[in-house]
């Protein structure tokens, strides 16, 4: 801390992000990355781009990106915004179109860098309590707002909210910006994105770092109404006016041509998952619904935090929250690879028995 700090800086309560772990050969379930690793042609056509070009500037514009997201979610390219993952699509939507006068509400259980957004950008917020089942009850967004955001599948819970809900709150809601963060969508939660043609206050945000496995290339995207991506090109174009770099255009493209890849390795995770689910059902933990690559489960026996520390002497590694309180008895666990999940639930189960 230092006197030449601002305010806002001061004030702030930065991010925590999930461990990285400096040590090998953990089993490292705890930050919703996915086990099966990139498309092979994202390598080969990493490989070319290194060969070629890393001597000129990115395409500002994100042309062959944004071409090929369009024609994949058939939009028009002046629907889409591109970014350095989606953290930082959305701090630009933060920034540009969640800024006003009434409260940005959001549900009192989600994403952590909500909030962190709000301090940093001066933005007044008020969160909404999940119903009794974990769940983001609509109605209760019902009200006057600057602006509505949470991610579909919610995390850490990874309950999925129907389309219909969605589309029952924009038909309430269309006064201010709702912003769906999808970035579990592809584990088998309905999308959003047909939407955005039919609202004009609707976002749609994606990641490649879950279902396309590309996070350590840290590529985003929004989809919405032409008017609301005007907005963030604005304010992009006033921060880093190269929104990614050439690895992650020429990646991204390449992992959305290999949809077959794509297909096979997000069902894999599903079916991971489905196994995951009963077999933690059948130690006794209490596992929340996922349309997500991760679950969120506790046992009425043992505290969460506990369990956390004893897989961890284990060599595996799950996310613990401390708070809110209501879900310090819950273990976040991503699904890994078939050999990884057998070798959680071994453990769980040596735990457990001790
Ligand atoms: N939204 C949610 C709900 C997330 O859990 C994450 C991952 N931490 C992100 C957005 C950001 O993902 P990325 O920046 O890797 O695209």
């Amino acid at each position: 801390m230092s006197k030449f700090w601002s305010p806002i800086v001061h004030a702030l309560t930065p991010y925590v992000p999930g461990e990285q772990p400096k040590i090998q050969n953990l089993i490292k379930l705890n930050t919703n990355e996915n086990p099966y690793g990139p498309s092979p042609k994202v390598i080969a056509a990493l490989q070319a781009e290194a060969a070629d070009s890393l001597r000129l500037y990115p395409d500002p514009d994100s042309s062959r990106m944004k071409a090929a997201i369009a024609e994949y979610h058939g939009l028009q390219t002046n629907q889409i915004f591109v970014g350095n993952g989606s953290d930082e699509v959305l701090a630009h939507i933060f920034q540009a179109l969640l800024k006003h006068d009434h409260p940005l509400l959001f549900p009192d259980i989600t994403y952590s860098f909500y909030p962190v957004y709000c301090g940093l950008y001066g933005i007044q917020y008020e969160t909404v309590p999940l119903d009794a089942q974990f769940e983001i009850a609509i109605d209760d967004y019902l009200r006057p707002n600057g602006g509505i955001i949470f991610p579909n599948p919610n995390a850490p819970t990874g309950i999925p909210l129907p389309l219909a809900e969605i589309e029952r709150l924009l038909q309430a809601n269309k006064d201010s910006v709702v912003v769906v963060d999808e970035a579990y969508v592809d584990f088998g939660t309905e999308s959003a994105v047909a939407l955005v043609s039919r609202y004009p206050n609707v976002l749609v945000t994606h990641t490649y770092s879950k279902s396309r496995s590309l996070a350590g290339l840290r590529i985003g995207y929004a989809v919405g109404d032409a008017g609301l991506i005007e907005a963030l090109i604005r304010v992009k174009d006033s921060f880093n006016s190269y929104p990614i770099d050439r690895f992650a255009e020429a990646g991204a493209v390449a992992a959305l041509q290999d949809d077959d890849y794509f297909q096979q390795t997000r069902q894999q995770v599903i079916a991971a998952r489905e196994q995951l689910v009963s077999n933690l059902r059948a130690l006794g933990f209490e596992v929340l619904p996922s349309g997500a690559n991760f679950i969120f489960a506790r046992h009425p026996q043992y505290a969460g935090e506990q369990l956390a520390a004893a897989l961890r002497e284990q060599a595996v590694i799950v996310r613990h929250f401390k708070k809110p309180a209501r879900i310090a008895d819950f273990l976040r666990i991503t699904i890994g690879n078939d050999t990884q999940n057998q070798v959680l639930v071994k453990a769980l189960r040596g735990v457990l028995q001790a």
